[in-house]
């Protein structure tokens, strides 16, 4: 059987490249540049100040204490309509431009106000002191982000200094999601005896949007193969969908059609992953379209989402650095289960009573237990055949968001 790591690369091995878009930098939050930004102008655009105080010609303060005539004052957004003379100064504002013949800028803290329009300089300060210097961030003509830079608050932030009103990102994967199983009922209907609600194609759904795709709900299958098969159609065809996704009929069970109706319409690249949970994953191909079969478990099929489906979208959209960081953690908590497949446990994460930050395995692990993600930050990966594990034992977890 295949590990995780095998069928990430499979996965990840044949990436369908998508269109690019312009967006409003106002709605670039989360999505990826398509090309890269160049400056048009330096950053700071002027030399400025980066404190309250005097713009001084620094080798008048050698000698400090000393008294200098205040021939003005320069707020931030105005350029000084005079020039600094020997023995002269000006108070002047955060973010103000030094003023011509200024060289310096001794903060209001090491001053003192004296007689007839004069300050004391109490200390002595080189040139450059308290100044931001014009083009010390970026340069005009600088390529300031690289085309598959994700679009951080940070980096709308840059985007907006550089004056970029709108972004050529790549497009949203258009994600099907189809949710197979004759148990299912739509979530505001009421339970009929044996059946349960729908509840997987509105967590996918939900981990689509996270990953940046957008999200299309195909109706429910039951575990009939015709109907699973013109769903698939139906994905391609009408919702034009770049990615299928379903869940459930992916195991050895009697109704579990997923794989068949993918073989009669498309290829199966590989059936099941040595992990748990989410074991009976699928992977296959409709047409050129990814298509992932997810199992229906409710945590198995955010699991496999979370290690297959999340890379996948990251990498449609152009994403270089979509990868979680994985970091050991000491278990709070003993953790005694020994499984014969890497397991990955959901955890909390916080600080030990001794401060130190920790993992707190959520006491049920089950793959039909949908309450195990309450809280949980993170995913220990427990290798295979391993344990018990004690309290302060050290496991690799995966950081979620
Ligand atoms: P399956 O993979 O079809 O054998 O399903 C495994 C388990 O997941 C069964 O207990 C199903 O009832 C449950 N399940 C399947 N699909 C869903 C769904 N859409 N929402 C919630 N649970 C589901
Ligand atoms: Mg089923």
């Amino acid at each position: 059987m295949m590990s995780v790591a095998e069928a990430q690369a499979q996965i990840l091995a044949q990436v369908p490249r998508l269109g690019t878009e312009s967006v409003d930098l106002l709605s670039a939050l989360g999505r990826v540049l398509a090309k890269p930004v160049v400056a048009r102008d330096d950053l700071p655009p002027f030399d400025n100040t980066s404190m309250d105080g005097y713009a001084v010609i620094a080798a008048d303060t050698q000698a400090a204490p000393v008294t200098l005539h205040v021939v003005g004052t320069v707020p931030a957004g105005r350029m000084a309509p005079f020039r600094i003379e020997r023995g002269q100064t000006a108070k002047i504002m955060t973010g103000a431009p030094l003023p011509p013949g200024a060289d310096a800028v001794v903060q209001v803290e090491w001053t003192r106000p004296a007689e007839a329009g004069r300050v004391v300089i109490e200390r002595p300060v080189e040139p450059g002191h308290n100044l931001r210097h014009r083009g010390e961030d970026v340069r005009a003509g600088q390529v300031v982000l690289d085309a598959g830079e994700r679009i951080t608050p940070g980096v709308v932030g840059i985007l907006a200094a550089v004056g970029a009103t709108a972004v050529e990102v790549w497009r949203r994967p258009r994600v099907a999601i189809l949710a197979t199983g004759d148990e299912l009922v739509a979530i505001d209907q009421p339970l009929r005896p044996g059946t349960i609600r729908n509840s997987n194609s509105y967590a996918l759904a939900a981990a689509v949007e996270a990953a940046g795709g957008d999200p299309i709900l195909l109706p429910p299958a039951p575990d009939e193969l015709g109907a699973i098969e013109a769903a698939l159609v139906r994905a391609l065809d009408v919702e034009q969908a770049d990615v299928v996704i379903s869940s459930g009929g992916v195991s050895v069970g009697d109704f579990d059609l997923v794989k068949a109706a993918l073989e009669r319409h498309g290829e199966l690249d590989f059936w099941r992953v040595h992990m748990k949970p989410g074991k009976p994953m699928v992977f296959g191909h409709l047409g050129r379209r990814p298509f992932l079969g997810l199992p229906g478990n409710p945590v198995s099929a955010l699991v496999t989402f979370e290690l297959f489906v999340r890379p996948l979208l990251r990498e449609m959209q152009g994403d270089r650095d979509w990868q979680r960081p994985v970091v050991a953690l000491p278990l709070a908590e003993p953790f005694s289960e020994v499984s014969d497949r890497p397991h990955y446990v959901r955890v909390r994460i916080a600080p030990n009573g001794a401060g130190e930050l920790s993992a707190w395995p959520n006491p049920a692990q089950g793959s039909n237990i949908q309450t195990s993600w309450h809280r949980a930050r993170g995913l220990m990966v427990v290798p295979e055949n391993s344990g018990p594990w004690a309290p302060g034992d050290r496991l690799p977890v995966i950081l979620l968001d």
